[in-house]
């Protein structure tokens, strides 16, 4: 397992739509231990794989693990199939727009189909954080980030700030 640089806004790969995987392989499983152990590292609780630079439809997650031991999630080619039409609301953060955060309202529900770590199909309920996170982690595979959901005031505010850190980081490589 190895720790993968995670690309952060602004960058026009995260805006790539992600592309389904034929079958899950050890290539993919590499692949997902790999974002596991990135995620852990950056005391992140969601990565997809377009996040590490690599397009495919793969999220791995673990809501829990600051608190408790491990409990890690992978989830491809994941499709929504009902969207409670009840909102809940999370103040979210996300790895490739660090440091900012901001209240964003989701359905309070989901229910995800998707292959597992081994390609099997499986189907999970999901509410609370974890229903915020998978969606939240989904909308990476299409491209979109949260900050996509605020007003246009408030996302040009986040976007200067960031780029601002970005050039200020690039200056300190050596
Ligand atoms: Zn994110």
């Amino acid at each position: 397992m190895s720790v993968k640089e995670i690309l952060t806004e602004p960058h026009e790969v995260l805006r790539q739509v992600s592309k389904p995987v034929e079958r899950v392989t050890k290539e993919e499983q590499i692949l997902m231990d790999d974002m596991l152990e990135t995620m852990y590292h950056a005391n992140g609780i969601g990565l997809a794989a377009i996040q590490i630079g690599i397009p495919k439809r793969i999220i791995v997650m673990d809501i829990a693990w600051k608190d408790e031991k491990r409990n890690p999630m992978y989830f491809v080619n994941p499709v929504i199939k009902n969207k409670n039409k009840d909102l809940s609301t999370y103040e979210e953060g996300c790895l490739s727009v660090p440091n900012q955060f901001a209240e964003i309202d989701r359905p309070a529900t989901c229910e995800v189909e998707y292959l597992d770590y081994n390609g099997e199909k499986k189907m999970l309920f999901a509410d609370g954080l974890l229903a915020t996170c998978i969606q939240h982690e989904m909308d990476h595979l299409e491209g979109i980030l949260f900050i996509d959901y605020l007003s246009k005031l408030k996302k040009s505010m986040i976007l200067k700030k960031l780029s601002k850190e970005k050039k200020n980081s690039e200056t300190l490589v050596i």
